[in-house]
């Protein structure tokens, strides 16, 4: 049996594409093949160009800078989907960082500076976004954010990056509930090791992907396709009873503790 899914009509706002290895772009790309209208946020104007590529001769999108600590930036990206789209079907929230001095050195030296960035790009940014969306969402809306499993097991050298995950899954948790009456969801996309820029800044994160990779299940990391798919089934009526979870797209790594061949 096959599932199509159609959101002609639905709209959404994808935050967080650097360029066609952004796990947001592989999000973006299911919207779109499903006739999802799609306006896209970038950090700053040094993004542009690579964001363009991807949407040049795509009918139905656009694009704003919001850096998303911004208050400001915020206010005018939300202004922007009132005016492109009247209203808001899906959120995605793509973004994450932290400062790489605080992911080289040991957790323990985490300086308070190197925390709050850390946690307040990664995490508080679900936050101050739901609230932004949130008059312009409707009853089944849905939101998502993308997440690791440094969260619940130590990753060597994720450091304070595990510790922003742990905060993003629990803001996931608090905002579903609070959303719920509304009839809006939220999740999170817990991912597999992809190679995007994001990934890069993390030392070590060759050996990190191939560990991962022998370990599976699968024998194999998922891709950043799987991560689309699913975050395409969480944010469309096909995950409509879905809310509050951290789902997992890693072709099984986080549930072996170890692997003996
Ligand atoms: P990416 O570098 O392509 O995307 C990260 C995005 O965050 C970039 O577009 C960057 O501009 C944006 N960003 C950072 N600070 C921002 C700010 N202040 N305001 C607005 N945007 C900001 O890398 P990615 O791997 O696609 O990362 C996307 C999400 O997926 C992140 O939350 C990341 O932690 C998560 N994730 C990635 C992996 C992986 O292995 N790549 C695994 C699990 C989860």
């Amino acid at each position: 049996m096959s599932v199509t899914v159609d959101l002609s009509g639905k709209t959404a706002l994808v935050m967080g594409v650097a360029n066609a290895r952004s796990l947001g772009w592989a999000i973006a790309e299911q919207l779109l093949a499903a006739g999802c209208q799609v306006g896209f946020s970038y950090q700053g104007e040094r993004l542009k160009p690579e964001l363009d590529k991807l949407l040049v001769g795509r009918e139905g999108v656009w694009s704003q800078q919001a850096d998303a600590t911004v208050e400001e930036d915020l206010t005018s990206l939300f202004g922007r989907v009132k005016e492109e789209f009247g209203h808001l079907d899906y959120l995605v929230h793509s973004i994450a960082f932290a400062p790489r001095s605080a992911m080289e050195g040991r957790f323990v030296d985490t300086t308070p500076e190197d925390w709050n960035t850390a946690l307040t790009v990664s995490a508080y940014t679900l936050v101050s976004t739901a609230r932004h969306a949130e008059p312009l969402l409707r009853s089944g809306g849905s939101i998502i954010s993308l997440t690791y499993h440094a969260s619940q097991k130590v990753v060597p050298k994720y450091n304070v990056m595990g510790v922003a995950k742990a905060a993003l899954e629990a803001a996931t948790r608090y905002l579903a509930a609070e959303l719920g009456g509304a009839g809006i969801r939220v999740n999170t996309v817990s991912a597999g090791p992809m190679r995007t820029i994001a990934a890069r800044s993390i030392p070590g994160f060759g050996t990190m992907y191939e560990k991962a990779a022998a370990s599976a299940p699968l024998g194999r990391n998922a891709t950043p396709e799987e991560v689309g798919k699913l975050s395409l089934f969480l944010l469309s009526d096909l995950g409509s009873g879905v809310t509050g979870q951290t789902v997992y797209v890693d072709a099984g790594s986080s549930i072996m503790s170890m692997k003996l061949d």
